[in-house]
């Protein structure tokens, strides 16, 4: 019969809408009108809100609430939105999207303990420095079961859940934002909230404890954060079919080595080892020849040994009890301690000098043999791996004896890579106790805590891999959140206008390019035996001057121009940093130790292959350790890292210091500005409000909400039913556009059908 038809293709229907028109700072006509307010940006940089007496000619005069009238350039006025819209919880929603009423929107929320606001996708939270009544059971269940629908993490966690079981499709919380932001907290509550909704199984129990061992062990107080990450991570935890929670494994990135060795005055080092000196019990304390904090020089260095309102002691048992948890046996957890200890009595070798040349030996003191003790080695072999060098010439091996630098740089060495290979060790059994195993059927949501942009008044190596990653996490969120969008509109016939949108390729490519970019750059010159910071600026500003991303600063300085702003790098250290060379001879006493976690640590960085990092001034010909530069194994990460979230739908969390003291209830306009404008939030929300952020394809669309329809339709395909959905459920035209393959939705629009179609099912 006539059935047939419905098949065929229809020329379809391109329902159209007046193009969204975005009112960026649009003020012209608006100043004009005497009655209404206006943002009056004071000398010292802040908006003030106005009213606006009269207008004449170019000039305007204004009364500020303070009772000052004051006479300004009508341009210079920035309009205000009625007070109807203050606090609105989706930046969308403001009729003036200009910087003053953004600021002044979150302002008004922060103030009111609202610290989280929707920006069109991106969830905006705002550290408040102080407890907020916004967790808990209570809250979870509320917005689990949609009673609650503010912005929140709860919130955002809640929609990747859904939609990875909707869509079927891993999903991803990408958590960025300066050093003390609020990072790490956002990512536990998040957490939180999977481990209630999906628990069940008792796994979630130990993913929560995962945090409080990787803090201690990788967290420290710094000038800007007294439980600041030194790590990036990336917790992918599995669901199984039914959506119960089946394991989770766990990614760190570039923990911080030289903390260990070095910090600042008034920082400390990782909390870890606080919390063992101050928590150990007597036997264990014993055990390890353990003193207190103040009798090690690692730890004294910086003369910061507590935190306000800390109790390393109980901290030490909560670790202690996490361990446990995650299976760690007490016998590991006893190496681990000892391990710890080695580390800080190591920082406790001294040298002598012993001859005219200015070569040195170890003081054969209390440092010195615990530390023999601690990792099992012999004392005389321990002495000649921080005194001596082996070095192969032609045939044979010769010794050389280290000056007291030399020994003192080899001391560190030998102590950040203990650290960090335990660091790595922990991570690893952490994981084997959460693997998913043959449990691994159904899909995952990735939480990832990284490092935000980074700009001090001296930008050292590690700056340089952190910026490097915010580019290239900052053009996944481009990509995604823009590039993606507008493909999509064109190649199903949307009429939609393009917006532009900061692209960062260009210092992608000066980072990236082969061979002339900045990483390749700085692995060539980490090979060269007599490469140093000096050699490798000069060669930076003899091959990349042209690159408008790139500047030559005097002596050892360049600069990058990054999408965040312009940052100064000093290269001193970044080759010792890159090639971040641990010599042979102390990768062999490691392996000779008796004791199995040195041995481990010894095997792992014998295996650290593939491109050789050589050429040290100490290399030991051939048997020389061959490893991957520091930069070169953290592009790896990273590129793994991005090609796992392709993978996914993500969810963007853009967290906020609202001040630098840090304390509750200040809120620093200028500050809070710079943020918005470094993680693009106001890029999102311009483009946002212009287009159609949901989207779904006619046959997904017609088989989730077909069955809702009232009254039959005549045809059967996707399409006409989908029409017909939309019409039974009077969605307005402007908020939605039919496409060749999909429809797309305005945010918010498919909120109606999905909550009739759960009380429906
Ligand atoms: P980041 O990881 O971005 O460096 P953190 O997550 O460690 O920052 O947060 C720094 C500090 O700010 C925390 O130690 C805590 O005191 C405070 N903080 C952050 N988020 C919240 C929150 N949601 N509620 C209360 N305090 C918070
Ligand atoms: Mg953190």
């Amino acid at each position: 019969g006539d059935e047939g038809l419905d098949n065929v293709v229809m020329p379809l229907p391109l329902i159209s809408t007046s193009r969204s028109e975005c009112r960026w700072a649009d003020t012209s006509s608006y100043a004009t009108n005497k009655k209404l307010q206006s943002w009056f940006q004071l000398p010292n940089g802040n908006w003030e809100l106005g009213k606006i007496l009269l207008t004449s000619g170019t000039e305007s005069t204004i009364s500020l609430p303070d009772g000052k009238v004051l006479k300004v350039k009508t341009e210079s006025l920035v309009a205000a939105n009625p007070d109807i819209l203050d606090g609105v919880d989706d930046l969308m929603q403001l009729s003036y999207l200009n910087e003053p009423s953004v600021l002044y929107n979150l302002q008004y929320r922060y103030n009111r303990d609202m610290i989280y606001t929707k920006a069109g996708p991106v969830l905006v939270a705002i550290n408040p420095f102080k407890e907020v009544p916004l967790y808990g059971n209570n809250y979870i269940e509320a917005y689990k079961n949609k009673s609650m629908e503010s912005p929140h993490v709860y919130a955002i966690t809640d929609t990747a859940i859904r939609e990875m079981i909707r869509d079927e499709v891993n999903q991803s919380i990408i958590i960025s934002g300066e050093s003390g932001a609020g990072k790490t907290e956002t990512a536990k509550i998040a957490m939180q909230y999977l481990a209630a909704l999906g628990g069940g199984s008792g796994i979630e129990y130990e993913i929560l404890k995962t945090n409080p061992i990787l803090e201690a062990f990788g967290n420290a107080k710094t000038l800007r954060n007294d439980n600041s990450s030194r790590f990036g991570k990336l917790i992918e935890i599995h669901f199984s079919e039914t959506g119960k929670i089946s394991g989770a494994k766990i990614q760190t990135f570039l923990l911080e080595k030289s903390r260990v060795v070095q910090c600042m005055e008034g920082e400390r080092s990782y909390h870890i080892f606080y919390q063992l000196c101050a928590g150990a019990s007597p036997k264990l304390r014993d055990k390890i020849n353990l003193k207190i904090a103040s009798e090690y020089k690692y730890l004294r260095q910086s003369n910061c040994y507590t935190i306000t309102g800390v109790d390393d002691a109980g901290r030490f048992h909560v670790v202690t009890e996490a361990l446990d948890i995650v299976h760690v046996s007490k016998e590991n957890q006893e190496s681990v301690f000892a391990m710890l200890a080695a580390v800080l009595w190591l920082g406790n070798v001294s040298f002598s000098v012993v001859d005219n040349e200015n070569h040195v030996e170890p003081v054969a003191d209390e440092g010195l043999t615990t530390v023999a003790k601690l990792i099992g080695c012999n004392l005389g072999e321990l002495k000649l791996a921080l005194s001596t060098r082996k070095m192969r010439v032609g045939n044979d091996t010769i010794v050389q004896r280290l000056t007291l630098s030399q020994a003192i740089d080899t001391r560190d060495a030998l102590a950040k890579s203990i650290y960090s290979s335990l660091f790595d060790w922990l991570v690893e059994q952490v994981n084997k106790s959460l693997a998913v195993g043959k449990r691994r059927t159904g899909r995952s949501i990735s939480i990832l805590d990284i490092y935000g942009f980074e700009s001090f008044e001296r930008n050292s190596f590690e700056q340089f891999c952190i910026n490097y990653a915010n580019e290239r996490l900052q053009q996944h969120f481009n990509r995604h959140l823009f590039k993606l969008e507008q493909e999509e509109y064109i190649q199903d016939g949307i009429d939609w206008a393009k917006v532009e949108f900061e692209d960062n390729q260009d210092c992608l490519n000066l980072f990236e390019k082969k061979p002339l970019g900045l990483l390749s750059l700085l692995d060539e010159e980490s090979t060269f035996p007599n490469g140093t910071d000096l050699t490798f600026a000069n060669k930076l500003k003899q091959h990349l001057n042209s690159n408008s991303c790139f500047r030559g600063e005097r002596d050892k300085a360049f600069s990058v121009r990054h999408y965040a702003g312009e940052v100064n790098y000093d290269t001193t250290g970044f080759l010792e940093k890159n090639r971040d060379l641990l010599h042979l001879d102390s990768i062999q006493l490691l392996s000779s130790c008796s004791c199995h976690l040195p041995q481990i640590f010894a095997s792992n960085m014998l295996t650290q292959t593939e491109k050789p990092i050589v050429g040290h001034l100490y290399k030991a010909g051939g048997a020389d350790s061959q490893k991957l530069s520091v930069a070169t194994k953290f592009k790896g990460q990273l590129f793994q890292l991005l090609q796992r979230l392709e993978n996914t739908t993500p969810h963007f969390i853009r967290c906020i210091k609202p001040n630098n003291s840090p304390s509750p209830g200040t809120y620093e306009q200028g500050l809070v500005l710079q943020q918005l404008k470094c993680c693009g939030v106001l890029e999102v929300v311009r483009i946002s409000r212009s287009g159609f952020p949901t989207r779904m394809s006619h046959q997904k669309f017609a088989r989730r909400y077909g069955f809702l329809l009232l009254e039959n339709v005549s045809s059967q395909d996707p399409l006409s039913v989908s029409v017909a959905i939309l019409h039974q459920f009077n969605i307005m035209p402007e908020m939605y556009q039919v496409g060749y393959t999909k429809l797309f939705f305005r945010t918010g629009q498919i909120g109606v059908l999905e909550d009739t179609r759960n009380r429906t099912l």
